[in-house]
């Protein structure tokens, strides 16, 4: 299949121009949109508000719900600063409701204090929570008013936004991109044919829909990714995902790979070496890997095994089949942490079967670099790292099997990326996934279309399972006490911060904030922070201090979600829980249990709970099986579910959420089939638009 003959890149089209060319974005705004994966003029079209704010209307205080947002109006009564841990300022006001709201600031100049006069009328926006006397706003958007002014006529859209490019901005931009937006014969890419059984909107109707919901627009509906236009788009995006991968397999059928026979008897070495005896499943999917690499043809399967569950001992035994082969086995993992986590597990069972194992990391520099590629070239069997190995200068031998360590991380292209790699005249790698992230089997079909799927379903014997409590935050100073009993015995805990915000600069602030609060409460503990705006080298410091018993307490966001292996960590406490979805909860819940003292999770909420919120906590506390958890996510999603709190990012979708949309994908895969067969054309142009120029798809 080969699509030579056109290029996606046409002139006509004028969502593929670069940025650069609406008016006004000169280079240091590009590098800015860059951050936000916002390139071409299509790109502002497709990023998509993940809220909306209604302030077409003012609600009475009195009438306000706690956990939502309402632009309420009142007069000052009072305005009052102090300081409890931190600096704090706190205005009282008060509407015709006769009910008084708190205003809650952790962040404030003085001119700003100076400005919130008695008597003065202020409007403002913001998510209501419990406060000690009352409603209250934690840090609400506000402004002075008079009595005169008028409402919005439009729902806001809220972008995901970055340092330096704020709401207004990407408002304006994304409304200049929209006005090259071309008419729908031009933008509609889903042949009409297909379209219309499914009664979806128009591309060009569902974009505007999007970006400029009318005020009579179901905010519910928008507020959930429910609404007509965003299933729209979550349809095409689906479609388009589901394209590439079956173009990616068809493409992978008609490779061939070194047929890798297993050695029975540095099979056995090795298991006999081991300290534990392998699970059945471990087992069972290990030999379905076998299977898999004694063909003549490019290996492509999917592991998916709970947090725990054992995948590095699985892929060790399939790095053993290529080695007995004389091929070299290369592991690749999303972080340093993880790597270096993998790096130790394969120095300690490969080195005793006299094999060496080489490290490349970004921050493995200048000799050790040197030695580590002429290792790698001259045909050393195996070689872990992070992204470092697909970069210009590794060079294999006779790369067998290339192994990726959390899927959800990369993309298919950097998977992709180091198959090429391997690549030798026709004769290609085989690939092994390895992914924590169980999802639903039909799920599992859709996303990840283009694999083989093994699941390791079985937990190591002897696990204590983690038992999970659910806590209201008003019983906040007895989670900190059960903090400082833990560590006074010797143990260590964490405590994961997380709000609804999704700016990585709010994150890191309530993350810096909990810190301090947590320090002066604890402080006879060593208490580490860990959030995604440090300095690579600062987190690992941390994360090395926190390994070696260093530091008793680690406040962190969710960056450590992934593999990170603390055996000694036995309590987590999660910060604002009913927030979070299924999925991430058991991610995060996973980093405890990992030795042999019994854990604890604390799920720490904001009162009261919403239905859905509830049920999902009562999940959490019932099972420890992510597979479970998996189809009661999908089982408990739907009705109430914002967007930020879409799993969106890990399977690395801008608008589809997988579980939410998932009702859609049966015509997806319908209409897939039709559209390969029928349409190659517009299929080809799907997947420029949605992956890239640069997608595989384009030079298949
Ligand atoms: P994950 O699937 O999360 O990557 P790991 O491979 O890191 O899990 O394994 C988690 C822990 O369990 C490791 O310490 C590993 O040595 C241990 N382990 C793996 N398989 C078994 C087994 N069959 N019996 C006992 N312990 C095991
Ligand atoms: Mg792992």
């Amino acid at each position: 299949m080969t699509d030579r003959t056109r290029t996606p890149l046409d002139e006509d089209e004028p969502g593929l121009a670069p940025v650069g060319s609406l008016p006004g974005v000169g280079s240091a705004l590009q590098q800015t949109l860059a951050k936000l994966g916002i390139v071409r003029v299509q790109d502002l079209w497709f990023h998509l508000p993940r809220q909306y704010e209604d302030r077409t209307r003012i609600t009475a205080i009195r009438d306000v719900k706690i956990g939502h947002a309402a632009q309420v109006e009142g007069v000052i009564e009072a305005v009052e600063t102090g300081f409890r841990y931190r600096a704090q300022l706190r205005v009282a006001i008060t509407d015709d409701s006769q009910t008084t709201l708190v205003l809650r600031f952790f962040h404030f100049r003085r001119a700003q204090v100076e400005r919130l006069m008695p008597g003065a009328r202020l409007r403002c926006y913001g998510e209501v929570r419990h406060g000690a006397h009352g409603p209250e706003m934690v840090h609400p958007q506000y402004q002075i008013v008079h009595a005169t002014s008028t409402v919005d006529e439009c729902l806001t859209p809220v972008y995901p936004a970055t340092e330096g490019l704020g709401q207004q901005r990407l408002r304006s931009l994304i409304a200049k991109a929209l006005t090259r937006l071309p008419d729908e014969t031009k933008l509609e890419l889903i042949p009409g044919a297909l379209r219309e059984p499914l009664q979806l909107l128009s591309l060009r109707d569902a974009l505007l829909t999007v970006h400029r919901p009318p005020p009579d627009a179901d905010l519910d509906a928008l507020m959930r990714g429910s609404h007509p236009a965003q299933q729209r788009l979550a349809f095409e995006e689906l479609l388009t995902h589901h394209l590439s991968l079956k173009r990616l397999r068809a493409q992978v059928r008609v490779h061939r790979a070194p047929a890798l026979r297993e050695s029975a008897a540095l099979r056995k070495r090795f298991i006999e070496a081991l300290p534990f005896a392998l699970t059945d499943a471990q087992r069972r999917v290990s030999s379905e890997i076998a299977t898999d690499l004694a063909r003549a043809a490019p290996m492509l399967r999917l592991v998916q095994g709970d947090v725990g569950s054992g995948k590095t001992v699985v892929a060790a035994l399939a790095a053993l089949s290529a080695i007995a082969n004389d091929h070299q086995v290369a592991l690749m993992a999303p972080t340093e942490l993880l790597a270096e986590q993998h790096l130790r597990s394969f120095r300690q069972w490969f080195e005793p079967l006299g094999l060496d194992v080489v490290w490349l990391a970004g921050k493995v520099q200048g000799r050790a670099r040197q030695t580590a590629l002429a290792a790698v070239a001259g045909g050393a069997p195996i070689v872990i790292g992070t992204h470092a190995l697909m970069q210009e200068g590794v060079v294999f031998k006779r790369l067998g099997l290339a192994i990726v360590d959390e899927q959800h991380r990369f993309g298919v292209q950097q998977r992709m990326a180091l198959r090429d790699k391997g690549a030798d005249a026709d004769l290609f790698p085989h690939q092994l996934v390895l992914t924590a992230t169980p999802i639903p089997r039909t799920l599992a079909m859709s996303v990840y279309a283009d694999l083989d799927i093994s699941a390791l379903d079985e937990l190591p014997p002897g696990r204590t399972p983690v038992r999970t409590v659910a806590v209201s935050n008003a019983r906040r100073a007895e989670v900190i006490e059960r903090i400082r009993a833990a560590c006074a015995e010797g143990l260590q805990a964490y405590w994961v911060c997380t709000i609804i915000e999704e700016s990585e600069q709010l994150i890191a602030q309530a993350a810096e904030v909990t810190h301090a609060e947590l320090s002066h409460a604890l402080p006879q503990l060593k208490i580490g922070l860990l959030h995604g705006r440090m300095k690579p080298a600062e987190k690992q410091a941390t994360m090395d201090a926190f390994k070696s018993g260093k530091l008793a307490l680690l406040v962190a966001t969710t960056v450590i979600e992934v593999g990170v292996d603390v055996p000694n960590a036995s309590l987590m406490v999660i910060e604002n829980a009913e927030r979070l979805g299924l999925a991430q909860l058991h991610q995060l819940r996973g980093r405890v249990g990992r030795g042999s003292v019994a854990s604890n999770c604390v799920l720490l909420y904001q009162p009261p709970l919403s239905v859905l919120a509830k049920q999902r906590l009562e999940v959490m506390r019932e099972t420890n099986d992510g597979f479970v958890i998996a189809e009661k996510d999908l089982q408990l999603r739907g009705p109430g579910e914002l967007l930020g709190t879409r799993q969106t990012g890990e399977l690395g979708f801008r608008i589809a959420d997988i579980v939410r949309d998932a009702h859609l994908l049966p015509a997806v895969q319908r209409v897939g089939a039709a559209i390969l067969q029928e349409y190659p054309e517009p299929a080809a142009r799907l997947v420029t638009r949605w992956i890239g120029a640069s997608a595989r798809f384009a030079d298949a």
